[in-house]
């Protein structure tokens, strides 16, 4: 986490010399010229800013999908008026960014997680700098299992063993199973409930953006907790796949 990540607050502006069409010479958007119709070249932004929306997290997926089909067809790179230009080239790079952009925006987890990107945040990285962290200690990387779970979890991973077991010796219960089976559904439903519990998070940081963009610590408090969320929602996702396994062994 680096210092600059909590304090850059708004996307930057564009660079002074992308604010003019290099064709007409006209003022342009992000992307398209709106005198000559002539695409731009890329400018390196974030995904909300190519669709010109705030930092926000709570957006309105029907708008952003509306705005996401006129984009395609004003950057489509098969215009004939466009074919092998420089031009077209650009577009297609407009393209493939839109559609990246699209994708990560329109999915509340996506769209959550690339946010705390832009904060310096890698969730990824967290994990995948932990596997390497126990790779050269030798020691075995623990993931640390959420709180509230902890008894579940215990009780459900004897369970499993025991599922194991009786698979290993062709034993067959019938009880276990059904057991498990609830387990895994109460495991759903909480994972399914960080949905909603991440959405508050949402409404605090999206008022703290409109109402104070300096506010450093309270920025850094709503940022971890939606990290937090998003932990324990992958613990919870990883353990079902887990349960799974053992059922369909
Ligand atoms: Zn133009």
């Amino acid at each position: 986490m680096t210092k600059s990540a909590l304090t850059a607050i708004h996307p930057k502006p564009l660079p002074e010399d992308t604010h003019s069409c290099w064709s007409c010479g006209s003022m342009r958007a992000a992307h398209f010229c709106e005198s000559c119709g002539k695409v731009q070249p890329p400018v390196p932004v974030d995904y909300f800013t190519f669709f010109g929306l705030p930092l926000k997290l709570n957006l309105d997926v029907a708008a952003l999908e509306k705005s996401f089909y006129e984009l395609s067809r004003k950057l489509h790179p098969d215009l004939n008026a466009r074919a092998g230009s420089q031009e077209q080239e650009w577009s297609m790079e407009q393209s493939s960014l839109l559609n990246d952009a699209y994708r990560t925006l329109k999915d509340p987890i996506k769209r959550t997680a690339y946010l705390l990107h832009l904060e310096g945040v890698e969730l990824e990285e967290q994990s995948k700098s932990a596997t390497e962290k126990a790779r050269t200690t030798g020691e075995i990387k623990k993931q640390i299992v959420p709180p509230d779970l902890l008894e579940e979890v215990f009780e459900l991973n004897m369970q499993l063993e025991e599922l194991r077991m009786n698979k290993k010796v062709g034993e067959d219960d019938a009880a276990l199973v059904a057991e498990i089976g609830k387990q895994k559904q109460s495991l759903e439903a909480k994972h399914e409930a960080l949905l909603q519990e991440l959405q508050t998070y949402w409404k605090s940081w999206d008022s703290m953006i409109d109402r104070s963009p300096a506010a450093v610590e309270e920025r850094a408090q709503v940022r971890d907790k939606m990290v937090d969320v998003l932990n324990r929602r992958n613990y919870i996702r990883n353990l079902v796949r887990d349960v799974n396994a053992v059922l369909e062994s």
